[in-house]
């Protein structure tokens, strides 16, 4: 069964990145006015490409305020780029070249946005530019080597120890969100998902070659008798074992669930014919998980095709659940131990 799992993420959404890239750009282009206004700040002969560039960083702000949350990781990291571009030619085109090379701190908002919102590698790519790029101003600058060494080796320290502490970071909210995302998808007396787990691995599940899904709702019988005679602790042994057996039972492609209470469920693209199977095997297999306890479970269940355009959406599956759980009632008023399942709404036992 497809699955999509919810992407839980540290990064921000597209809007709120788009709208940070926006600022960044503006934030340089306006520092860029700034410069290319004082008339000692300008290398002679840089001016034309300056304001050039003055004029490209205003339409990537403009462009990115309007389309940017729809741009892509790559596009992203194109414009980041374009940014580290223009703060290293601001610092080529000063006349006060060692002043100008305080400027380089001006790749850090590029080099952090990159690290807080871009997906790797590209934070690493972004490194590697300011790196490479803060070599090649100071070599502009530098009288020997030894100065070149620190003039590069100074900045890129700082700028890289900046992104890779927020990086080491974001990998430790994302494992901590990955962790917290499983538990709460997951049932923790049988380790079956649960109703949200399993939303999250249906959704976005298509019948794109008319494919059947059948529905099944298990319900063990008289469990409250079970937990009377034997106490509430043997009960959670009994769960256990019935949503072990379920695992066993099914395909890694279905999906097995624990409702809630004694409830569980199982979800598979399957033929009526085959869910018919299906439901009988568990049916009788169950009696195997809770022979010392003697239980039995009822099965009620529903199978539909879905076409072509069909999705497995929240609403389309609560729906069949909830008509599989008139079918289990059916079966449980019909004396227990026993599966009524339906082919659309049509009950066929
Ligand atoms: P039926 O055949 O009609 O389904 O009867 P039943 O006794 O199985 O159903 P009923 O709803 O009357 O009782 C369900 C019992 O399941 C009551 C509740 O205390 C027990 N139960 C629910 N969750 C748990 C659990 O996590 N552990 C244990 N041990 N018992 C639970
Ligand atoms: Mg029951
Ligand atoms: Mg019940």
């Amino acid at each position: 069964m497809t699955s999509v799992v919810e992407q839980v993420t540290s990064r921000p959404d597209c809007e709120r990145r788009a709208k940070w890239l926006t600022v960044m750009v503006l934030a340089g282009t306006f520092l860029a006015v700034v410069a290319a206004l004082d008339p000692t700040t300008v290398r002679p002969g840089w001016m034309a490409a300056f304001v050039a560039l003055i004029g490209g960083s205003a339409v990537i702000a403009g462009a990115s305020w309007r389309w940017g949350a729809a741009w892509s990781d790559r596009v992203v990291m194109a414009v980041v780029i374009v940014l580290d571009v223009l703060v290293l030619s601001s610092i080529v085109a000063n006349q006060d070249r060692v002043s100008a090379l305080l400027n380089l701190i001006l790749l850090l908002p590029p080099t952090l946005f990159a690290a807080v919102c871009l997906p790797a590698p590209l934070p690493r790519w972004q490194e590697g530019f300011v790196v490479v790029g803060a070599a090649g101003v100071a070599a502009t600058i530098a009288a020997n080597s030894v100065q070149w060494l620190t003039l590069t080796g100074l900045p890129v320290i700082a700028l890289v120890g900046a992104a890779e502490t927020v990086l080491a970071q974001r990998r430790h909210l994302d494992g901590a969100l990955a962790s917290f995302a499983q538990l709460s998808m997951t049932d923790p007396l049988t380790g079956l998902l649960n109703r949200r787990g399993m939303l999250a691995r249906l959704l976005g599940t298509t019948g794109t070659t008319n494919r059947y899904c059948a529905v099944l709702v298990l319900d063990i019988d008289h469990f409250k008798t079970i937990n009377d005679l034997y106490g509430h602790a043997v009960g959670d042994d009994v769960l256990r074992a019935v949503g072990q057996g379920l695992l066993r039972a099914t395909r890694s492609d279905d999906v097995a669930v624990r409702l809630g209470g004694e409830e569980f469920a199982v979800l598979a693209l399957n033929t009526p014919a085959e869910a018919r199977i299906l439901a009988e095997r568990l049916r009788v297999s169950a009696m195997q998980w809770m022979a010392p306890w003697s239980g039995t479970i009822s099965v009620g269940g529903v199978v539909v095709e879905l076409l072509n355009s069909d999705e497995l959406t929240a609403e389309l599956v609560n729906c069949l659940m909830e008509e599989a759980d008139r079918y289990l009632y059916q079966a449980k008023h019909a004396g227990r131990n026993r599966v009524v399942l339906a082919e659309h709404a049509s009950a066929v036992e």
